[in-house]
């Protein structure tokens, strides 16, 4: 019963606050610069409790941008066992979901998937910030009910 609250509160916690940290696999940047606009004050995520981490020691959501590429394929992994259970994954961009444009190349992998659990895909090349936090939002109401790693 105990533990049953303590796994409650948690989930409470991390439903109102999630930290994010953010990894480019591979990507051209367009992605990650709509990401960055996401923390100017014209969309100022932190007013919905969502903070960008540096440390994955300190994150529960992995954002992801770009193909895996076989040079980022080992950090990607570190990064994702580093963060403390429960976590999540979130695919951004048509890149980072399927491998995009760079399908084929004999240098990445394809989606964020080949390597990791990924818990949402947000389609789009860029993909607009307007998504990623529409993104967010409902990966918050799936930590709340109890869908993690
Ligand atoms: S989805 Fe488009 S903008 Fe994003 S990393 Fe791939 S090519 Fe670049």
């Amino acid at each position: 019963m105990l533990q049953k609250w303590r796994r409650r509160i948690y989930q409470w916690a991390q439903k109102n606050s999630m930290w994010v940290i953010h990894f480019n696999t591979g990507g051209c940047n367009g992605c990650d610069i709509e990401i960055l606009d996401m923390l100017t004050p014209r969309y100022d995520i932190e007013r919905l409790g969502i903070l960008a981490e540096a440390s994955p020691r300190h994150a529960d959501v992995l954002l992801c941008t770009g193909p895996v590429t076989l040079q980022t394929q080992d950090s990607l992994w570190q990064i994702y066992s580093q963060m403390p259970s429960p976590k999540w994954v979130v695919a951004v961009g048509s890149c980072s979901n399927s491998g995009g444009i760079f399908i084929g190349s004999e240098t990445t992998l394809g989606g964020v998937d080949k390597v990791l659990p990924v818990d949402l895909y947000i389609p789009g090349c860029p993909c607009r910030p307007e998504a990623v936090i529409e993104g967010l939002i409902q990966l918050r109401e799936r930590i709340g009910n109890d869908e993690a790693h």
